[in-house]
Parts: structure tokens; C-alpha cells; sequence
């Protein structure tokens, strides 16, 4: 009997819902716009229409197949709950009992966490951080997002939100941040971080400019793009050095859009990274890209946090 796990992305913009076999196979991959349902229930019965015909569809091929569990990774997910907590990129409001809506739709276990510690447990399960039981991922979107896996766990905290990395604040009176407060890092260090520095160092710059198109400046030799990303990264390896006190991380991955940039980033933080590390951790963690399909990633985090189990 062959056994798959559906795995669900949930963004504020897109959700992503895949099948994904022990080894780390994705199945089958469909997805659905966030934002056309307005009401989670309608959500809840469109992502179980979705999860039914690729069941269907499956077993076709072999009609044995069953379902073991739903994981999902979403944001201001409470691991503990079960549930969504006043997300601000999603129109669902308050707190949403998202895994029990859905286990009692399908009648199957379902678990959920914040995404990016879904894509810690990703790297462990079926990435480059195999047989590593400590290591950090550190996921670069629009936010800076970041999971934390210690002694070969994930880390939660008492009440589910440990590692938000991208609160710490690293300018005492920087940046406004979404989260109310000022100078996180991830207003530094991000898609919107970088296209802000960006702005700083060429205030002439379009309205239109996003983090992409610095990306491709900065690769064709553009000196503002590459200052921009140098600062980025500088600030992010500054920030990495400081995190490796709490755990003496392996090997830190970073994972998401900010990194196409290749070594226009990864030179600049490795290089602040190692500036700034205590001697005893000095040249032996591994600063390096995530080893997940940027475009399978998100469902196989999801799904691993049932494969995990
Ligand atoms: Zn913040």
C-alpha cells in the first residue's frame, strides 16, 4: 500500500497543493488563488476538491493509494493550535481552526506551522541538511522568514513563534517595519529590503522597481544594483553571525527569490559573516543555498511536517 501526504502552501497571494511520496516525489501539483475566497470555508471545500482528484487521479495508476495526513505551511501559523493567527497577508480574520476544517472535511490528520519552518523541516526531510541536526533556513521572499532546527527539532518555543529572525532588530531607529516597529532585519533583508536600498542609493529610481529587476541590473554589472545587494548582504551575514551564538549551527540555507542573485549576495554575507563571528565558530559553518526545487520547496516543506512525524 502506497501512501502520499498532501502538502499546502499557503501564501497571501497563491496556495499550492501537492502529493508527495516518502521519498520526496511531488506527485501530482495544482494551485489556487488565495485571495478568491474570501470566506475559509469556501477555501476549506476548493483545496479537499483539489486533493480528492489528485487522489482520483492517482490511483488510476495504482489504486491503493491513500492519504496519510495534510500538512500545511502558512503564515502566522501556530504549530500548537492547529491554527492561523491574525495573519495580515490574508483576508481570513482572527484566529482560524484551519487544521480541524480540514481533517474533519477529509477525515484525515492534518498539521500546520509557519512557513518557513516548514522549510526547515523540508531541508532535514529531503534537502542538502540530510543526517544535520543543527542547522538554520533562512527564507528570503518578500519577508525574511526563518526556521531553527536545534539537537534535530525544529524549534518552537512555548508558544509556537520562536525564530522570527526577521524581527530582530539590527538599526536601533531604522526602517519602519509592517510588524509596527522600526529597523527589523527584514526590512533591510528581503525583497522589499533590498528594492528600499536600492531607492536610498538612487532616488531617481521608478516606482515599478522591484527586487527582480535589481537582480537582473546587478548581474549585468549595474554598480548601484551591486552595492545595493552588497549592503543586503552584509547586513544579513552581520545578523547570521549573531544568531550562530543561540544554536552553533552546521550550516545555514538560504532559500527563496533574493538568492537568483547567486554569489552577488552570497560573496557580501559570507563575507560579514565570518568578520563577525566569535573565533570559536570562525571558518567551519557553511553558509549555502537551499538543495529544494525553488518551485517543489514550499509543498515538500509542508508535506515533510507529517513525513517527519
Ligand atoms: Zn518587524
Amino acid at each position: 500500500m502506497e501512501e502520499v501526504v498532501a502538502g499546502i502552501d499557503i501564501g497571501g497571494t497563491n496556495t499550492t497543493i501537492g502529493l508527495v511520496s516518502k521519498a520526496g516525489r511531488v506527485l501530482a501539483k495544482d494551485g489556487l488563488k488565495t485571495k478568491h475566497f474570501p470566506e475559509i470555508a469556501d477555501f476549506v471545500i476548493a483545496a479537499n476538491q483539489i486533493i480528492n482528484k489528485q487522489i482520483e487521479n492517482l490511483r488510476q495508476d495504482s489504486p491503493e493509494l491513500t492519504l496519510k495526513g495534510i500538512g500545511i505551511g502558512a503564515p502566522n501559523a501556530n504549530p500548537f493550535k492547529g491554527t492561523i493567527e491574525n495573519a495580515p497577508n490574508l483576508s481570513w480574520r482572527g484566529i482560524v481552526p484551519l487544521a480541524k476544517l480540514m481533517s474533519d472535511s477529509l477525515q484525515v490528520h492534518c498539521k500546520l506551522t509557519n512557513d518557513a519552518k516548514a522549510a526547515a523541516l523540508g531541508e532535514q526531510q529531503f534537502g542538502a541538511a540530510k543526517g544535520m541536526k543543527d542547522f538554520l533556513v533562512i527564507t528570503l521572499g518578500t519577508g525574511l522568514g526563518s526556521g531553527i532546527i536545534a539537537n534535530g527539532s525544529l524549534v518552537y518555543g512555548h508558544d509556537g513563534f520562536a525564530g522570527e529572525l526577521g524581527h530582530v532588530i539590527v538599526v536601533p531607529s531604522g526602517r519602519l517595519c509592517g510588524c509596527g516597529r522600526q529597523g527589523c532585519l527584514e526590512t533591510y533583508v528581503s525583497a522589499t529590503g533590498l528594492v528600499r536600498t536600492y531607492r536610498e542609493l538612487n532616488p531617481e529610481t521608478s516606482p515599478e522597481m522591484d527586487a527582480r529587476a535589481v537582480a537582473e541590473l546587478a548581474k549585468a554589472g549595474d554598480t548601484i544594483a551591486i552595492e545595493a545587494y552588497r549592503r543586503t548582504g552584509e547586513m544579513l551575514g552581520f545578523s547570521l553571525a549573531n544568531s550562530v551564538a543561540y544554536t552553533s549551527p552546521e550550516a545555514i540555507f538560504l532559500f527563496g527569490g533574493l538568492i537568483r542573485a547567486g554569489e552577488i549576495l552570497f560573496k557580501p554575507t559570507r563575507e560579514a559573516f565570518e568578520k563577525n563571528l566569535l573565533n570559536n565558530y570562525k571558518g567551519h559553518i557553511k553558509i549555502q543555498p537551499s538543495a529544494l526545487h525553488e518551485s517543489d520547496a514550499a509543498v515538500l516543506g509542508a508535506a515533510s511536517i507529517i513525513w517527519n512525524e
